[in-house]
């Protein structure tokens, strides 16, 4: 593992800026990977992990640096529930633990560091500080991961009776005996033109 100082300056690059989030997704991947006791994720236990996020913000973009899981590379699953939380799963010891941000962080920080007149300074400052147990609450899981979602997957490719379109990772459905693409059978999130 880095030093969280370490860690801040690949997540900025990585993300653009520095900020309050970042500091916050850091901190949340460096925690649970202590709880998890996996200690080298970039190098000899980086196929040990699956993580899972539940926000599309600044912490997010941070977790990845940590943990080395990453969209591209199917270690990182996109679960959109709207919470500064994310499932850490140790492939290895079959462990999960789920790490969310407190809601009293923020008025600790402005406790901590009533002085500091910008929120997100104050933030920054507060979050790097912080003991774990006031920045997050953990409990332990079990996420029960099919073959499907692991890295690496080679699976049969299915295509659409709709629009033809290749369907990978068992992603198709099957409608009155028809092997549809999850667009096709009402998933769509978009309106052709
Ligand atoms: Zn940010
Ligand atoms: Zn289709």
């Amino acid at each position: 593992m880095r030093t969280l100082a370490e860690y801040e300056v690949l997540a900025a690059a990585a993300h653009g800026h520095m900020c309050a989030g970042q500091i916050l997704g850091l901190r949340m991947a460096m925690h649970g990977m202590e709880l998890l006791g996996v200690e080298d994720p970039e190098g000899s236990d980086r196929k040990r992990l699956v993580t899972f996020v539940e926000i599309d913000r600044c912490a997010t973009d941070a977790i990845p640096v940590v943990t080395g899981c990453r969209l591209g590379k199917r270690a990182l699953k996109f679960r959109d529930f709207g919470k500064v939380a994310a499932t850490f799963c140790d492939l290895q010891t079959q462990r999960s633990v789920r790490v969310v941000a407190r809601e009293s962080s923020k008025q600790r920080a402005k406790e901590l560091y009533p002085g500091i007149g910008d929120k997100n300074r104050q933030q920054m400052q507060a979050y790097r500080e912080m003991e774990p147990s006031d920045l997050f609450d953990h409990r332990w899981v079990r996420v029960e991961i099919g073959p499907e979602e692991f890295p690496g997957y080679k699976g049969q490719r299915h295509i659409c009776a709709e629009c033809a379109e290749g369907i990978n990772f068992e992603r198709q459905v099957i409608r009155d005996g028809r092997t549809l693409c999850r667009s096709c059978a009402g998933e769509r999130y978009y309106t052709l033109l």
